[in-house]
């Protein structure tokens, strides 16, 4: 579903990524960490197709992505959902219209849109904000709404991009679960950027590590979570 081939990318000054090669199945979870410098950024913005690998090849659902005519990726980026640490919701719309927007703005009819925002609310568990501003939510609020959000096009791909970073840590533990969630039951690969450790640890599942640009290590963890039966606790 994902392919990474020997990809390297180099800024003038800097390789970025370094030679990496990984295979992400669908349906998958996977972490990506490491240190800051360590290319996770360059990584999401390679798969997003906002720059350009400078060697190596990117297969996305059968797409060649290292190849992808520009007037093709706004379809492509179709395929994946963006959730990111700032949130990026719209300050100005409700939490519904934030989900709502998107939807049109791929063409999703209005009746089609009134019936499925309420149930994206019901599965962030959110259905009792769907009228308040970003501005009344807490970090956690919203980054569920961004959450219900980034699967409302019902894209194949979630990439979160360090999405606890700006919540507190038991709110980041209801936001990974949210995301296990819709890994599990909506059966979307989901690919977690993030540097903290802890969280990683506590879910274990496929880690890849970036060291440097170079991948350090792909392993599968055991999760901390399934044995205190505290996966997908509300
Ligand atoms: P991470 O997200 O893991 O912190 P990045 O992918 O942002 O790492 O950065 C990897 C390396 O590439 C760093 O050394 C960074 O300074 C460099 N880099 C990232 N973006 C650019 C850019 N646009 N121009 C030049 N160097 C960059």
């Amino acid at each position: 579903m994902i392919d990474f081939i020997n990809v390297t990318k180099e800024y003038s000054d800097t390789s970025a990524l370094n030679n990496v090669s990984f295979h992400i199945e669908n349906g998958e979870f996977v972490f990506i960490v490491g240190h800051s410098g360590a290319g996770k950024t360059t990584l999401t913005k390679l798969l997003l197709r906002e720059e350009k690998a400078t060697e190596g090849k990117i297969i996305v659902d059968g797409i060649d992505v290292t190849a992808l005519r520009a007037s093709k990726i706004p379809r492509y980026r179709r395929k994946l959902g963006m959730v990111f640490q700032d949130f990026r919701l719209f300050g100005d719309k409700t939490a519904y219209e934030n989900i709502a927007c998107i939807m049109r703005a791929v063409g999703t009819p209005g009746s089609e849109i009134r019936r499925r925002v309420p149930a994206l609310l019901r599965t962030v568990s959110m259905e009792q904000k769907g009228n308040h501003f970003p501005k009344e939510l807490s970090g956690g609020e919203q980054q569920r709404i961004a959450l219900a959000r980034a699967i409302a096009n019902n894209p194949d791909i979630i990439i979160a991009d360090e999405p606890t970073g700006n919540i507190d840590p038991e709110m980041s533990l209801d936001i990974m679960n949210m995301l296990m969630k819709i890994n599990h039951l909506l059966g979307k690969t989901v690919i977690v950027v993030t540097h903290d450790l802890d969280l990683v640890e506590y879910f274990g599942h496929r880690v890849i590590t970036l060291d440097e640009g170079k991948l350090g290590s792909d392993v599968n963890l055991p999760s901390e979570a399934e044995g205190e039966g505290g996966l997908f606790h509300e």
